[in-house]
């Protein structure tokens, strides 16, 4: 539940107070470590060829010592290696180990150029790291080995990858970056095939040693991720999200969105979150610290989110000590707080679907879709999960109302059929642009795969970036209504666009369309700014019943230009399109001031939901400089059938609420959240 990471220095065995390291472990209640153990340098007196032992090591057994003192704590223990780099020694030895670039050279290492960058897909790792693990798991019997940067350095041009590419594919090794290219697409899978087949070998080598065991290879994560999820979630007992920190533009609900991902391909099993106490921009202060109010924010919206908090920290010498109390803090929180951390089950009705295949063969900007949904979504307080667009079977979609498609753009005919399937029992799509308008290879296809679902054909052509484009919002002249779809827009004749569209034609009738597009006219000069079409009949979203289910089309980047654009006049669409399309009473309604990122679990005994402040003026862009609270909040949950809540509780507040039972609902306020709430409600 609450996890710690030394990663040795080489110069560490000299220098570092290892019994500061144990006293560290019990006073944060980490109940589980991972060790540095050998791979790039071994802390133990390793007898493999090659095997670089620190030169500090001297007669001692570094890993050995930390290993029996974590055990006297009743951690679980785990050895870490890294296999990405070596010594000229080796390389004399065995230059086949070492990656090769495009022009035929050996790769320097970039960071620490007296080493060499070591081939993933070759002997140095099938071979070489093989016996590694195998020494460390018959030495120390840990249980469990992760492997960090496993997975090559980018692709490499050695004899062994030509030729096993060559004997598997037929073709020469991708020179080109397009994914349309043939030899690129073959790579993309080759890659992976080869790397799947590492880890079961380094899987089987380790439990043939200790059948508990495993290894952990550090992969997974979002659309942009290299390793496909679907056979992750079926290959691995359990996974370390590692994104450790901010950089650059990112909101804190990045943490949480890592732990969704990887929720949507692993289920249940248990998914640790790292974190790095230091900085995490390019240029890379692997020895800094970050502000407390920031790792605070950065792990609570993880935990929020279904992930158990790691530690992570380089060097066994300290340079700054500021982040110990802060974590010590944050995880003696978390301690008290375990048994509502155990969350069996997330409640949320709505499924954002994410999609690897997508962002492999259809390239760049796929994520900028959903990262326009996930914000609008937390804006809007509607818990929801992540789902991976290859698990869309009814197990895996059961649970939810509503499924929405960020521009999924490649989706087979199987995919398709099975969000068909889920809107044929009751279930909602809410969709936007070019959403299976490709198969799922990225190559293009006359028509949208979901046409019917849609209920919108494509008509081949496409507008964009448009400049100076705007919506009408309609009012049904028979009712002198206006749709759902426009709530909290009644005092708005129109409002902006997004930046593309795809131009289609209903195949159904859709009267009274709520939006409709008034084409781009100049911006300049000024006194050309006038509309030409000030009104047309072209409806720019496309919603239906069927059933119990319905159905949003928006053919237009909604989604993306949020992002990127955050008009307030786009959240209301988003928000109201979903809540439009699930049509049931929501499951939670959070009212107040602020930005919280709201989650609801159910727990063996209890319910548990989870509200996450958001509201800082550094929500954008970190770091945080301090915690600023939000007021009152008032909190209504529809409870499940037959809940009987015994009493509700808040933790981080640790006081009971001010409570009602309506019918169905529980409302509970809330007086105030600093960083994290949480409302228990024991059942
Ligand atoms: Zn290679």
């Amino acid at each position: 539940m609450r996890w710690a990471q030394l990663t040795l220095v080489e110069d560490d065995p000299g220098k570092f107070d290892l019994s500061f390291w144990l006293d560290l472990f019990r006073r944060t209640r980490s109940d589980a470590v991972c060790l540095s153990a050998g791979g790039c340098v071994a802390y133990y007196p390793t007898q493999i060829p090659f095997h670089h032992r620190s030169q500090w090591l001297g007669d001692r057994d570094v890993f050995g010592e930390l290993v029996a003192g974590c055990r006297k704590l009743g951690m679980v223990v785990i050895a870490r290696t890294d296999p990405h780099a070596t010594y000229n020694e080796v390389r004399q030895a065995h230059p086949d180990w070492i990656a090769v670039d495009a022009e035929g050279r050996s790769r320097r290492h970039w960071a620490s150029p007296e080493m060499w960058v070591t081939c993933a897909l070759g002997p140095y790792n099938f071979e070489f790291m093989t016996e590694v693990k195998k020494e460390i798991m018959s030495r120390y019997r840990v249980d469990a080995i992760f492997i960090n940067r496993w997975d090559g350095s980018g692709i490499c041009f050695c004899e062994h990858c030509r030729r096993n590419f060559r004997e598997a594919s037929g073709q020469e090794l991708p020179r080109s970056n397009n994914p349309q290219d043939a030899a690129r697409r073959a790579y993309i899978l080759w890659r992976q095939q080869r790397l799947f087949d590492l880890w079961r070998l380094w899987d089987s080598e380790v439990r043939k040693l200790n059948p508990d065991s495993c290894v952990i290879p550090n992969t997974g994560g979002g659309a942009t991720s290299s390793l496909d999820m679907k056979r992750i979630g079926e290959l691995a007992p359990t996974l370390i999200a590692d994104r450790q920190a901010r950089r650059g533009l990112a909101p804190p609900w990045t943490n949480g969105k890592n732990g969704k991902e990887f929720r949507a391909a692993m289920g249940r099993k248990p998914i640790i979150g790292i974190f790095s106490v230091g900085l995490e921009e390019p240029y890379r202060w692997k020895d800094s610290v970050q502000s407390e109010a920031e790792i605070r924010l950065w792990v609570a919206d993880g935990v929020a989110n279904g992930l158990r908090p790691w530690f992570t920290k380089f060097s066994g010498v300290l340079h700054d000590e500021r982040w110990l109390k802060p974590v010590e803090a944050l995880y003696r929180r978390y301690a008290q707080w375990e048994k509502y951390l155990r969350n069996e089950r997330p409640l949320a009705r709505v499924g954002l679907v994410y999609s690897q295949q997508t962002a492999w063969f259809c390239g760049t900007g796929a994520e900028d879709h959903a990262l326009g949904w996930y914000q609008a979504l937390v804006e809007a307080r509607i818990p929801f999960e992540m789902v991976h667009d290859r698990l869309l079977d009814p197990a895996h979609l059961g649970a939810f109302k509503t499924l929405i498609l960020p521009n999924i753009t490649a989706l087979s005919e199987a995919q398709c059929r099975q969000i068909r399937d889920f809107a044929a029992q009751g279930g909602s799509v809410v969709a936007t642009y070019e959403t299976s308008l490709y198969d799922e290879w990225g190559v293009p296809r006359k028509d949208f795969g979901l046409a019917d679902l849609f209920s919108v054909s494509f008509t081949g052509r496409r507008e964009g970036p448009m400049q100076n484009s705007y919506l009408r919002l309609e009012t049904d002249p028979g009712t002198g209504r206006r749709h759902p779809l426009l709530a909290g827009l009644e005092d708005a004749p129109r409002i902006i666009n997004g930046a593309r569209r795809v131009e289609v034609a209903a195949t159904a009738p859709f009267p009274n369309p709520p939006l409709t597009l008034i084409p781009s006219y100049p911006d300049l000069p000024m006194e050309k700014v006038y509309p030409r079409a000030p009104k047309t009949d072209i409806p720019q979203v496309y919603p239906r019943e069927s059933g119990r289910s319905r159905i949003v089309y928006f053919p237009w980047d909604i989604d993306r230009t949020f992002w990127e654009v955050l008009c307030a006049d786009h959240l209301k669409l988003l928000r109201n399109a979903v809540a439009w399309a699930t049509n049931e009473d929501p499951l939670i309604t959070v009212s107040g001031p602020g930005v919280l990122d709201v989650t609801v679990w159910q727990q063996r005994d209890s319910l548990t939901v989870h509200l996450v402040n958001l509201t800082n003026p550094m929500m954008m862009k970190g770091p945080v400089r301090e915690l600023i609270p939000i007021g009152e909040q008032h909190v209504r949950l529809r409870l499940p059938q037959g809940a009987r809540p015994r009493q509700v509780r808040l933790l981080a507040a640790n006081q009971r609420p001010h409570v009602q039972r309506i019918g169905p609902y529980l409302d509970a306020t809330v007086p105030s959240i600093l960083d994290h709430e949480i409302i228990v409600i024991e059942l």
